[in-house]
């Protein structure tokens, strides 16, 4: 295959931005030189203000194809990945019909996604009541790992665990050293919290509480303790939960932890009642939260930012007219997700390779792909470009996502992804061509038995 060359001056090498000939081949980064150095091929100038990062690897993402294909779908989510600089995406379980908890049902999944990937492509497994004992199946079948709910999931072809099957799944996928993920909210603290119909924001937080998130943590970190298996918190919203954690990982437990976007960008305070696109299942938090979380990104105490993107459909989000407790829970964040942490992050001093880390390296790492996530020689091509001065502001209509709805539009942001490669290739812009991803599995002899 011939190869091209981006030319750069600031391309994120090893921590720090420098200038950089990366010369692309066969999907991956051939190599790296100098300027100027030993280009070869095409050589595709990126524009001086530009940097150059590794793609995004957003490990926590609702496809919903198929069965519900009117909430997104292969193509428009993986066309807005492209368009925001997410290079890989790995699907959840659930929301999809049928939901991935069977060989059969990864193999629907996949066939689904055929001919409509503008970006990498990837899938997690669930752990359900009826699926325990046949969970090693669906890991050799190529699973990044298994997702379960401690707490009702929000569509009823994903039951959760209750406490006697959260124990057996653990211990399950301890026997082949697989990795499980959490949706950490208490059932009972959920129960007992009031839920009243209400259009006030304030009201939808009371029947989420804090608590229910620490007390589902403790419980995954015993289980976590018990088995030795690996063990990842899916979108940590409380920052009170934090103390467990670090707790947790004093005793040397393997447990990682996600936050996402909107935790990071948005407050309760300015949430307006009967706002439902700002709905999700853990709620954002106050201020004081939201600055804690940040702390915690700083420390290393959480390790990544994933979108958790949760589209559905105008009906869905308007279901009760503005009642936080019908509409459906779930923000749609892929396409804006990166921009927008960037754009917090540097307001509070971070610079762009701790968000890369965040949202590129870290992600990568939770689910072995060693290849991705760096720009470093033999590393695949997966690149996005980011102009971090342009002002810009987010209109829910004019992203790729199939449905118009986005806490974030009106948004105005510093920083956005012009483009982004996937395996070496330029992802066409405004509409990314549908055949650029790859489908990813496991690497099963990456294993470390
Ligand atoms: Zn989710």
């Amino acid at each position: 295959m011939t190869a091209t060359t981006l030319r750069a001056a600031r391309v994120l090498l090893d921590g720090t931005l420098r200038p950089a000939d990366l010369v692309l081949c066969d999907g991956r980064i051939a190599r790296i030189g100098d300027p100027g150095d030993t280009p070869e091929g095409e050589i595709i100038d990126v524009p001086d203000d530009a940097m150059v990062l590794p793609g995004v690897v957003d490990t926590h993402v609702h496809v919903n194809e198929p069965g519900r294909t009117t909430w997104e779908g292969f193509a428009s989510a993986t066309r807005a990945a492209a368009r925001g600089g997410v290079t890989t995406i790995i699907d959840m379980p659930l929301n999809a019909i049928p939901p991935t908890v069977s060989v059969a049902a990864l193999d629907t999944k996949r066939a689904a996604a055929e001919g409509q990937r503008a970006v990498n492509t990837g899938f997690w497994g669930g752990a359900v009541p009826d699926n325990l004992g046949t969970l090693e199946g669906l890991w050799e079948a190529g699973v990044f790992g298994f997702k379960c709910f401690l707490s009702p999931s929000g569509v009823d072809e994903f039951p959760a665990l209750d406490a006697a099957e959260f124990t057996r799944a653990m211990a399950e996928i301890a026997r082949f050293d697989g990795l499980m993920i959490v949706h950490a909210e208490d059932a009972a603290v959920l129960d007992a919290a009031p839920a009243r119909p209400s259009r006030a924001y304030a009201d939808f937080l009371v029947s989420r509480p804090d608590d229910a998130e620490i007390t589902a943590i403790r419980r995954v970190i015993q289980q976590v303790r018990r088995t030795g298996t690996r063990a990842h918190l899916l979108h940590l919203s409380s920052a009170r939960a934090l103390d467990e954690i670090a707790a947790a990982r004093d005793e040397g437990l393997p447990l990682t932890v996600e936050t996402c976007p909107h935790y990071l960008v948005f407050t309760a305070e300015d949430i307006p009642d009967g706002a439902p696109e700002f709905k999700c299942c853990p709620p954002i938090r106050d201020a004081g939260n939201r600055e804690a979380l940040w702390e915690a990104l700083g420390s290393g105490l959480i390790d990544m930012i994933v979108s958790d993107h949760s589209p559905s459909t105008a009906e869905e989000k308007q279901r009760g007219d503005g009642d936080y407790q019908r509409a459906w829970g779930g923000i749609s964040g892929l396409q804006v997700g990166f921009a927008a942490v960037a754009d917090a992050a540097q307001a509070r001093g971070y610079g762009i390779e701790h968000v890369s880390r965040w949202m590129s390296t870290a992600t990568a790492d939770l689910i072995g792909l060693s290849a991705k996530g760096r720009i470093v020689p033999g590393a695949d091509a997966d690149l996005l470009v980011y102009d971090p001065a342009t002002r810009w502001r987010v209109t829910a209509g004019e992203l790729a996502h199939k449905n118009p709805i986005s806490a974030y539009d009106g948004r105005e942001l510093t920083g956005s992804v012009t483009t982004a490669f996937v395996g070496g290739r330029s992802v066409d812009q405004p509409l990314p061509a549908l055949d650029t991803g790859r489908e990813l599995r496991r690497a099963v002899a990456a294993e470390a038995r």
